[in-house]
């Protein structure tokens, strides 16, 4: 089995795997209770790994909040926002090809009262935003946005540095988001000057389910309410027993995320030069720009609908038709259908190939073949 699924989900490193271990069956002390050695060592786990990611990105520590995962990253970030910006009479903007998890808080937001705007993309940019792009059609009164640095479905990448730039140079005291899940480890890490809050999830980059991290600055901060209350823990925006396993095994991902990086470009390349073979052979179509994540290729095969190629492939390849959480509901993915509104046998021909610095060479006729 080729796995081609990794924007679903990755396999864990096996030094993550083994952080986790130690602090599942050795030190599984409450990082609270720094009353004893147990404790303090979980205490210290937990720091290190905040260390780690802080530096990476090149912010402070006590801006790194642990979550459960992007999921809950993106809905501190957006609504958590509702009571500033419903008291400041101002507005969100995000888009039409966001994950499910910035779309449903933000209309969550609008059912709240906050006024919202959902850009859909550029014709003909895919799901590539610019700075451009977004600053004409940003109102006034606008107070919070959040656009993705990556599109999870067809891997393009966005240009959040220079949006960013030119929205607080338009409106200084907008707070800016990105959800960062599928650029992590896969690009050079963003420089974050005109970014308050970024979300991204350990499963994405060979670390474990059930754990992320909200990078938020004192600006985003001071107007961020909790969404759930309890013991404190995280700033009180992520409150709850801190999952020390989990959180050591997010700081082992990011750490092997920078040092690993270019032994993994290295392979992605590889493989990618594969799927170019078979994109040319297949007769597909892309269904993004040619600077997308370099794991990632949103192919159209025109005349060949998407479930019945995929169950064709299943017991060889693992492949995707949208993002994991929309094709449980065989729905058509709604970032297709927000780029390519006209064409409906796209969202019905298309699939998703998602690779890794763990996939194994392949030859393309092996899958050529399949999707015929
Ligand atoms: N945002 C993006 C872009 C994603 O790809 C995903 C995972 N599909 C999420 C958010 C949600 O992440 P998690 O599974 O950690 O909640």
């Amino acid at each position: 089995m080729i796995y081609l699924d990794n924007n679903a989900t990755t396999r864990p490193d096996d030094q993550v795997i083994e952080v986790m271990n130690h602090y599942l069956a050795e030190d599984f002390g409450n990082a609270g209770s720094i009353s004893h050695r147990l404790g303090s060592t979980a205490k210290q786990a937990v720091e290190r790994s905040r260390s780690i990611i802080a530096d990476y990105l090149g912010v402070m520590t006590t801006d790194i909040v642990f979550t459960s995962g992007a999921t809950e990253a993106n809905n501190i970030a957006t609504l958590g926002l509702t009571r500033w910006l419903t008291e400041q009479g101002r507005c969100v903007v995000t888009s039409t090809v966001e994950h499910k998890a910035v779309i449903e808080p933000v209309q969550q937001m609008e059912a709240l009262g906050v006024q919202a705007l959902f850009l859909d993309p550029t014709p003909g940019s895919f799901a590539r935003f610019t700075a451009e792009d977004v600053i004409g059609r940003l109102p006034s009164n606008v107070g919070l946005v959040s656009l993705m640095w990556a599109n999870n479905e067809t891997g393009c990448v966005s240009d959040i540095e220079g949006i960013a730039a030119a929205i607080k140079r338009a409106h200084p005291d907008c707070l800016i988001h990105s959800d960062f899940t599928q650029g992590l480890g896969k690009l050079e890490p963003l420089n974050l000057e005109h970014i308050d809050m970024l979300s991204a999830s350990g499963h994405k980059i060979y670390g474990p389910k059930g754990i992320g991290f909200l990078y938020i600055n004192r600006h985003a901060r001071k107007r961020c309410k909790p969404l759930v209350f309890g013991g404190g823990q995280e700033r009180g925006l992520s409150p709850g027993t801190q999952p020390v396993f989990l959180i050591a095994g997010l700081g082992k991902a990011v750490e092997l995320c920078k040092n690993e990086f270019s032994a993994r470009q290295d392979h992605l390349d590889k493989i990618r030069a594969v799927m170019i073979e078979v994109l040319d052979s297949a007769g597909g179509v892309l269904n993004s720009s040619e600077d997308c994540l370099p794991n990632t290729m949103n192919l159209y095969l025109p005349n060949r609908d998407a479930e019945a190629t995929m169950i064709r492939l299943k017991d060889d390849f693992a492949v995707s038709s949208g993002s994991a959480c929309t094709s449980a509901t065989f729905e058509p993915s709604h970032v297709l259908k927000a780029i390519f509104p006209e064409e409906p046998a796209r969202w019905a021909q298309s699939l998703r190939f998602s690779w890794s610095h763990q996939t194994q060479a392949f030859q393309p006729n092996s899958l050529c073949t399949l999707l015929r």
